[in-house]
């Protein structure tokens, strides 16, 4: 099972999340049918919504994180839940594009121009939405915009996705530095330099790197103090109770309309691509309980 932890460095005055994403991005693609492109780019959100997700106090809370990019993926959509339950969908799964300059996915490309948006469920009146414009669409650099502008939280973030040459996830992880209001000026220049000359996450993985080694190498202190623990994974929280507001949406001629066509009404979920099928009396049904 993959694995996210919080630390502490330069005595508590910053803080870490470092996550080991590698079966849920492989599990997401494999949900999905994804392409490369699009395993990369979506496998990036959903490791740093597990770590925002980490974040969330009561058991209760969610987290969307909605990046709308002008690019050929489109929309891409990740949920999560305060346990760590991590679910997604892509708007156009299939696209793939020639590798960048670099020979990396072009994961920037794929999304293109727009906005990311945080929106957090906490049991208020109102969720908490934060939003920003896109800065390179290459998802690691426009959440540390988003932290900084949408937070005020000044952030390193990286995030990485390897595909091996069969298609399949080899390593997914990344990890978010975060210095706390209290934390000195020179170790915030420190934090910098390091980052600046720290190879690529999923580079730290291919050599063996576990996440607490990733996570004292990253913030140049041997002495971080592991502050939480837990597992996530990919993980739908749909039923036919759900999909039943779709139907209902639909309106009633409409649906019995689909269903008189097709001698069917399916409906998938969108993150998992569970089907939930009706037949003409649960429709029937369906709508003489809401008339009531
Ligand atoms: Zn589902």
């Amino acid at each position: 099972m993959d694995k996210i932890k919080k630390y502490l460095a330069y005595n508590k005055s910053v803080r870490v999340l470092a996550v080991d994403a590698t079966q849920m991005v492989q599990e997401i693609r494999d949900i999905h049918n994804l392409s490369n492109l699009a395993t990369a780019a979506i496998g990036r959100v959903m490791i740093v919504a597990t770590m925002i997700a980490s974040t969330l106090k009561n058991k209760e809370d969610r987290l969307t994180v909605q990046v709308k990019g002008d690019g050929p993926l489109s929309n891409i959509t990740v949920c999560a839940n305060s346990n760590l339950d991590i679910k997604g969908y892509v708007t156009n799964p299939q696209v793939e594009l020639p590798l960048n300059s670099e020979g990396k996915i072009d994961v920037s490309k794929g999304i293109g121009l727009g906005t990311l948006t945080v929106i957090k469920d906490i049991g208020l009146k109102e969720p908490y939405i934060g939003t920003c414009e896109l800065l390179s669409g290459e998802i690691g650099d426009d959440f540390a915009y988003y932290f900084n502008v949408s937070e005020q939280t000044p952030s390193v973030v990286s995030v990485g996705v390897l595909i091996g040459k069969d298609g399949n996830v080899k390593h997914a992880g990344g990890y978010i530095i975060q210095p706390l209001p209290e934390c000195k000026e020179e170790v915030i220049d420190r934090l910098e330099s390091i980052n600046i000359k720290l190879p690529h996450m999923t580079q730290l993985m291919s050599e063996g790197r576990n996440i607490d080694d990733i996570a004292k190498n990253a913030t140049g202190d041997s002495d971080i103090e592991t502050v939480y623990e837990n597992e996530c994974r990919v993980k739908c929280d749909c039923s036919q109770k759900r999909i039943e507001s779709t139907i209902v949406a639909l309106g009633k001629e409409d649906a019995l309309n689909i269903y008189k066509e097709n001698g069917k009404l399916e409906i998938s979920c969108n993150f998992c691509n569970k089907k939930y099928s009706f037949n003409e009396q649960e429709i029937e049904d369906l709508f003489s309980k809401q008339e009531k």
